[in-house]
């Protein structure tokens, strides 16, 4: 059992499954922000989709992942580095997408600018993409 995945599990108030500890180990082992695609590949065991989709769904409502969303691929997860709980997620960084190596980060040191909306909208969810190419390719 990893120490780290357990500490975040029983910190949300989840029960320690191994489905869950093992989807947990592939975001602590990766830094940027991975597809269901790519979770299923990174997985030790075979769980099913439907198992994935649940756990992943969990992590989203217990505040330990959020939502990437990504063009092309659709939507990517990352870990929350903020304290985020149960149904509870406060961020407002920027994601980066790099056109070399494919990798979509948090950039949780820049903020996503403020938004004016129109009389009578109100946001929920703040998504911003930036595209381009990231530090460690640009050498
Ligand atoms: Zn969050
Ligand atoms: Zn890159
Ligand atoms: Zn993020």
């Amino acid at each position: 059992m990893n120490q780290q995945a357990a500490h975040i599990l029983q910190e949300h108030n989840l029960r320690q499954t191994e489905s869950r500890q093992d989807i947990l180990l592939a975001f602590l082992a990766q830094a940027s922000a991975l597809s269901h695609a790519e979770i299923e590949t990174r997985l030790a065991s075979n769980f099913d989709r439907v198992t994935v989709y649940r756990t992943l769904k969990t992590f989203l409502d217990k505040g330990i992942i959020h939502k990437v969303l990504d063009d092309g691929t659709g939507v990517k997860y990352a870990l929350c580095k903020d304290h985020c709980h149960d149904n509870h997620h406060h961020h407002e960084h920027v994601h980066f997408k790099c056109t070399e190596c494919g990798q979509t980060n948090c950039m949780e040191e820049v903020t996503i600018p403020a938004v004016q909306l129109p009389k009578g909208y109100k946001a929920e969810e703040k998504n911003l993409l930036v595209q381009g190419v990231c530090a460690q390719c640009n050498r």
